[in-house]
């Protein structure tokens, strides 16, 4: 946050020749929206809305919804808000969803997949977004964690928008979702990758296991390959591809993702200032050598010793 403080470049993000890469913050809740200001946030690309449904044994009303909902809206008008629907599930349990032990959390039913056992919760918190989203003056995009197939990610942007709300998209966590990333993008808007999980899920290594902190790393080829198939999607398509997970909150991998396509970075406040610099220091054509390179590369320490 000091650092945040103290940073008074309030330039838009963009690699040194002008190519533009939108630099968002991630929040939990409207009381992380003045160190998003501070830090000169283009907007929210990450508002997870667990923060609400958490430690309570009933689910948070539809007025409660709209309420904290509509206080980060409201904040943040004439910017773009990407909210999550509810990111729960075994490994995040709710005790309100009453939901069985799983042997394995992480695959089991979470994030999106928790509609298919309570329909009702997506439904009520969508008509609570659309209604927080009504007049609030923000530009209100929405996506769901833990998208693994075309179907899923066809029924939430129906659901989405039969909510009466316009930008539909879906969190790339899962490498089945990344490899299919041309298809996604024909049923929604928009695709934010959360390498958290794609991690995760790629390396087959738990993301709380420091002992694996090296499969864990974002520098890993593999991923940056899993993110090269979606940036190459949205270029085609020229719809929107961020990055939300902790990967975009490190500045020397920011001008590799712009090289690789995506063109939104959402990150802890913060770590805005630092990828703001690291970004103007690259021409986006170098961006795009040095993202091929990184891809191309045997191992992570091999792919950041590439920047220096
Ligand atoms: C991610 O998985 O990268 C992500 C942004 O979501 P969360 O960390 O909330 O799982
Ligand atoms: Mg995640």
């Amino acid at each position: 946050l000091a650092e945040a403080a103290i940073d008074d470049n309030a330039e838009p993000g963009r690699t040194a020749d002008g190519h533009a890469v939108k630099l968002l913050a991630n929040v939990g809740s409207v009381k992380n929206v003045p160190a998003a200001d501070q830090a000169h946030a283009e907007g929210i690309g990450l508002f997870r809305t667990e923060l609400l449904f958490l430690d309570r044994t009933s689910e948070p009303t539809r007025d409660e919804q709209i309420g904290a909902y509509r206080d980060v809206f409201r904040a943040m008008a004439g910017r773009r808000v990407v909210i999550r629907t509810l990111d729960a599930g075994a490994d995040k349990p709710l005790p309100f969803l009453k939901q069985e032990g799983e042997p394995n959390p992480a695959l089991g039913i979470r994030g999106l997949r928790v509609a298919r056992q309570r329909p009702d919760v997506l439904t009520t918190q969508l008509a609570a977004i659309a209604a927080a989203a009504d007049d609030c003056g923000a530009d209100v995009w929405v996506m769901a964690p833990m998208v693994s197939t075309l179907t899923e990610a066809t029924a939430f942007a129906a659901a989405v928008h039969e909510a009466g709300l316009p930008k539909a998209g879906v969190m790339i966590e899962v490498p089945a979702a990344a490899l299919r990333a041309a298809d996604l993008l024909r049923a929604v808007d928009f695709l934010s990758i959360g390498t958290n999980d794609l991690s995760q899920y790629t390396f087959a290594a738990d993301r709380m296991c420091g002992d694996l902190a090296e499969l864990l790393d974002p520098w890993q080829p593999a991923l940056l390959q899993l993110i090269a198939i979606c940036g190459a999607a949205g270029r085609d398509t020229g719809k929107p591809v961020g990055v939300c997970g902790e990967a975009a909150a490190d500045p020397l991998l920011a001008p590799v993702l712009a090289g690789l396509g995506v063109s939104s970075l959402s990150m802890s406040p913060r770590a805005l200032p630092g990828v703001r610099a690291a970004l103007g220091r690259y021409s986006y054509a170098e961006c795009r050598r040095l993202a091929d390179l990184a891809v191309a590369a045997p191992d992570a320490a091999a792919a950041r010793k590439l920047m220096g």
